[in-house]
């Protein structure tokens, strides 16, 4: 039995999950949220209780040494050898990494060498690792990137029409993100048809806070709608998704924005929230939805940019056999998967609104027996993912 931490760093936050394999029971997990400002906070759930405090957590590296702490002073474990293994996801991986690596300091150096394609996550990501390897030498670190399951998109997939040499001399192509996700629900869902993966033609929709769609194809990543960013794409919770580049120049000089500025406006204002004027949370629309205009154009959109990305997929794809929902809001609504699907009656998509109903949160075939297309819901699991590629690549037994 061994004990492996996922471990998922962002800009102001470190998660962390503790899972036993080859069980791949959950015996920990937590999170310390607000590192960097004056106070932080940190949750734990372990045994069914949960604890939640606040204290300052000055750097990620300080996060990882109070987590580490926390975790022999509370029983968790009785001591660090009992950790046979650590994964981190990193977001970026640029055109280097196509699939999960063990770190070494040549690793660590090319995931630091990448942060410009994610400035405010890589840098976070390389100091909690590099923070992990001090505490804990000898221990196999993995790196589990965002965007290599998209390395095997085709040129024609990935590249912008802009000038080729930007391409060459920057990396300025599509590297997509969700990666993580995307290997595990679709392996889980090949599994559910009880069909090989590479035989069938997939979408997933990975609809959660940040949104994202995934064409498979032989098993592999084709398309997908994030982009050179994740700002790519559809509706999100608070990104614009796809709009015209010109109108960034526009509104730009309209606003007397900076470049900075107006990206921000586009990854933290825009989306749901932009559109609505309420709130990210799609929850809060969904209340709102009959009452208030604004609520019902933000969903209507927010359900459009779906639908026009799994017809322009299926066409890619040359047909469509499962049509995967997953993160929390595929996972948990079941009336935006009735619209999604609703819209896809063109491809003779039908779902059993009994099944759609009760899947919240849990493994559901939803379509009927006569739907051309299968419909399934898949919770994600990216944290199990990033345990098994410890496992597998640390050789660990
Ligand atoms: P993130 O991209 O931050 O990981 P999530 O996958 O947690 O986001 O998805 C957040 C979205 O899922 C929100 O719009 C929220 O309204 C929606 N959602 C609906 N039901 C739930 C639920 N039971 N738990 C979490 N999120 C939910």
């Amino acid at each position: 039995m061994s004990k492996i931490l996922a471990i998922n760093a962002g800009s102001s936050s470190l998660k962390w999950r503790l899972i036993e394999m080859p069980t791949e029971k959950v015996i920990a997990k937590g999170s310390a949220e607000r590192i960097g400002q004056k106070l932080g906070k940190i949750k734990v759930v372990a045994n069914g209780e949960k604890t939640e405090r606040e204290s300052p957590v000055p750097t990620h590296h300080d996060a990882v040494e109070m987590l580490l702490k926390m975790l022999t002073e509370s029983k968790i474990i009785n001591d660090f050898s009992e950790i046979t293994g650590v994964g981190h996801r990193v977001v970026a991986g640029g055109e280097i990494f196509h699939q999960s690596t063990l770190i070494d300091e040549r690793v660590l150096t090319q995931i630091e060498s990448l942060a410009e394609y994610a400035p405010l996550h890589n840098p976070a990501e390389a100091e909690g690792i590099r923070a992990f390897m001090a505490a804990l030498p000898g221990v196999p670190e993995v790196a589990v990137f965002d965007t290599s399951f998209h390395q095997t998109l085709p040129a024609v997939n990935y590249l912008y029409s802009i000038p080729y040499d930007y391409y060459k001399q920057f990396g300025a192509r599509k590297y997509g993100a969700h990666g993580t996700s995307y290997r595990y629900v679709s392996q889980r869902a090949a599994e559910l048809v009880d069909q090989p993966l590479a035989d069938l033609k997939m979408i997933v929709a990975h609809l959660g806070n940040g949104v994202s769609l995934d064409a498979i194809k032989d098993g592999q990543s084709y398309n997908t709608s994030m982009g050179f960013t994740p700002l790519a794409g559809v509706t999100m919770g608070t990104r614009s998704g796809d709009i015209d580049a010109s109108l960034v120049a526009f509104l730009e000089e309209k606003l007397d924005l900076s470049v900075e500025q107006m990206t921000d406006i586009l990854n933290t204002k825009s989306g749901l929230l932009g559109l609505s004027g309420i709130s990210s949370d799609m929850r809060d629309l969904l209340a709102k939805e009959t009452t208030n205009e604004r609520a019902k154009i933000a969903m209507d959109i927010f359900i459009d940019r779906i639908v026009q990305y799994i017809g322009a997929y299926t066409a890619q794809l040359n047909g469509l056999d499962t049509l995967v929902f997953t993160a929390g809001i595929g996972e948990n609504e079941a009336p935006i998967r009735s619209r999604v699907c609703r819209s896809l009656g063109y491809l003779d998509v039908e779902i059993d609104e009994n099944l759609n109903k009760a899947a919240r949160g849990t493994e559901q075939l939803i379509s009927t027996p006569q739907s051309k297309v299968k419909v399934l819901v898949v919770p994600t699991d990216e944290e199990l993912m990033i345990a098994r590629d410890v496992v597998e690549l640390g050789k660990i037994k």
